[in-house]
């Protein structure tokens, strides 16, 4: 057998509440996905988070804006991190940071998962500082009041806020 054929293939989890998606997490995926022979980016179902856009809606987006990526695949979860991560038979949980805030919290939890799952690595990206500002709560607060957000997210997420904010004002 060649040694290639013995090689495990190297998959790493991206996950998060994508609530949407912005060119933040986009500049991650792209950058993580020239670095794993697979990429998992993963919407996290958490119920207790209030999102705008449902799961089903941040998959559809996710999976349109990463369509050029033919090693990224998208899913949703909801479970701990770490036992998906297992489940997907994936080594490295990559997270994105933007600022010392980000690294107190993605430390904490970066440990926390290594507690429950040591065979998983969790890996950090910086931020593209064009993009260091950028969250998905900054986005539906400029989205809310019809602000401009097309340096901010791709044109099929700028779309989705248009019509959900048009939604929300209607009471849909
Ligand atoms: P969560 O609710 O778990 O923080 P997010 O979807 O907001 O989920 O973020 C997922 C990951 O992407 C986190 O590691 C976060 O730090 C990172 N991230 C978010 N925005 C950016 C950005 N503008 N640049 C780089 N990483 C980012």
């Amino acid at each position: 057998m060649s040694e290639s054929a013995h090689k495990t293939e190297r998959v790493a989890v991206y996950p998060g509440s994508f609530d949407p998606v912005t060119l933040g997490h986009l500049d991650i995926i792209t950058r993580a996905s020239k670095q794993f022979d697979r990429l998992v980016v993963a919407v996290l179902n958490n119920k207790s988070k209030n999102p705008l856009f449902t799961v089903e809606e941040r998959v559809e987006l996710l999976q349109l804006v990463t369509a050029d990526l033919p090693n990224v695949e998208v899913d949703s979860f909801r479970d701990l991190t770490a036992n998906y991560v297992r489940i997907k038979g994936a080594q490295v949980i990559m997270r994105g940071i933007r600022s010392v805030t980000d690294f107190e919290y993605e430390l904490q939890l970066a440990s926390l998962n290594k507690k429950l799952n040591k065979d998983a690595e969790t890996i950090f990206m910086m931020t593209d500082p064009k993009y260091s500002y950028l969250s998905s709560s900054v986005v539906k607060e400029i989205a809310s009041f019809e602000g401009d957000v097309s340096e901010l997210v791709p044109a099929e997420v700028e779309d989705a806020l248009r019509r959900k904010v048009i939604e929300k004002k209607n009471g849909v």
